[in-house]
């Protein structure tokens, strides 16, 4: 999302992800099955309004490099992190399969499930109702579709964007009772659904492997305390819908690094994720309540023609461009009433 350019910027990856063919985002477009989608765009700020699309896998890959290349980092790949010890004398030490790491602080960053906070019974979830994704990769000929699609059908999103290569990361967003229809065939059942809805799709080759992944919501009970903060997904994540989790993570890590030159870091880190994250949240349970209210979908995209500024400014909520009086009482009134 363009709210993680910045930083991405400051990283200096943000010229290499692009002349890698990342492609730019224009932003979002969501519609019902078989219905012309309206158009959401991103909106500008501070000079910044395109996404990037970019499979995580390259991503890592550029940020791997950069890293093992830089002169301030010992950086070791393939070492699990197996368990975090906070010491008597006021460090941690980390214990991995390489031996162990004792350090002043330490960031957690091993995703959704995090098998570190869970050691530290920082936990909490995943809170029902459970949704999951299935994802896979497809090819598509043609010149690239700059935006970043859902798609609503009965009980299920289909979500999908293009990434570099001609390549399309295609979603099926769906909650638990949805999800049984896949037992014991996920590709097929998977390939079956994304071609019904996205007929496009029947002319591109699937490549790699179709991935399910869920359930979606964990929480921590803190994000940071005595040297050890979370970041990135293992701090919490709601749902994967408003597309920000790798925007959010890199402001984190960049609140986190602000956080640490301060006299109380992990209370200067609490205070700035919550800032990072509290807007976006509600955002994104705005969204889920549309994936459950195919009524609400109907007049959000009634709405829209009326009144086409409205989603762009709730997403620069989401990005945390700004918060949620930027949107004017009567606009929320159009959004849910659709009159
Ligand atoms: C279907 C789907 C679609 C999505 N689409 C988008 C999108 O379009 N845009 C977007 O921004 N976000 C999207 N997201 C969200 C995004 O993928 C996550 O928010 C993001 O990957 C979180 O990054 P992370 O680094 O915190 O965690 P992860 O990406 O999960 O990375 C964690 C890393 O830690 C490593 N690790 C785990 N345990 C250990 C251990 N014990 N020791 C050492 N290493 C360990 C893992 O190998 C992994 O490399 C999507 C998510 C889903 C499920």
């Amino acid at each position: 999302m363009p709210s993680g350019r910045p930083a991405l910027r400051e990283l200096g990856l943000e010229d290499a992800v692009v002349s890698r063919g990342a492609p730019p985002l224009n932003g979002l477009q969501f519609g019902r099955v078989d219905e012309p989608p309206i158009a959401v765009p991103f909106p500008g700020h501070q000079g910044e309004q395109a996404g990037l699309g970019i499979r995580r896998l390259s991503f890592d890959a550029q940020m791997t490099e950069a890293l093992a290349h830089h002169s301030g980092i010992q950086f070791r790949s393939h070492t699990e992190a197996r368990d975090v010890r906070r010491d008597a004398d006021g460090m941690t030490t980390v214990i991995t399969d390489a031996g162990e790491v004792r350090s002043r602080f330490v960031a957690v960053a091993d995703g959704l499930r995090s098998a570190l906070r869970h050691r530290l019974g920082w936990t909490v979830g995943p809170r029902p109702p459970h949704r999951y994704g299935i994802v896979a990769h497809w090819m598509m000929d043609g010149p690239v579709d700059p935006w970043v699609r859902i798609t609503f059908d009965r009980g299920l999103e289909v979500y999908e964007g293009p990434v570099a290569g001609n390549q399309r990361m295609v979603a099926l967003l769906c909650y638990q009772d949805r999800m049984r229809e896949f037992g014991g065939q996920l590709e097929s059942r998977y390939r079956e659904i994304a071609q019904a809805i996205r007929p496009g799709l029947r002319q591109a080759e699937l490549i790699g492997s179709v991935s399910a992944v869920g359930p979606f919501w964990y929480g921590a009970t803190t994000v940071a305390d005595r040297g050890i903060f979370l970041v990135g997904d293992a701090a919490g994540f709601t749902d994967p819908i408003t597309a920000e989790g790798i925007a959010t993570g890199l402001r984190q890590a960049r609140a986190l690094s602000d956080a640490l030159t301060s006299p109380n870091p992990e209370r200067a880190y609490r205070h700035a994720h919550r800032q990072l994250t509290n807007d976006p949240y509600r955002v994104a349970a705005l969204f889920l309540r549309l994936t459950r209210t195919p009524a609400l979908v109907d007049r959000a995209i009634r709405n829209h023609g009326r009144s086409p500024q409205t989603l762009s400014k709730l997403l620069g909520i989401g990005f945390g461009y700004w918060g949620f009086n930027r949107i004017t009482p009567r606009e929320w009134i159009r959004m849910f009433t659709g009159r």
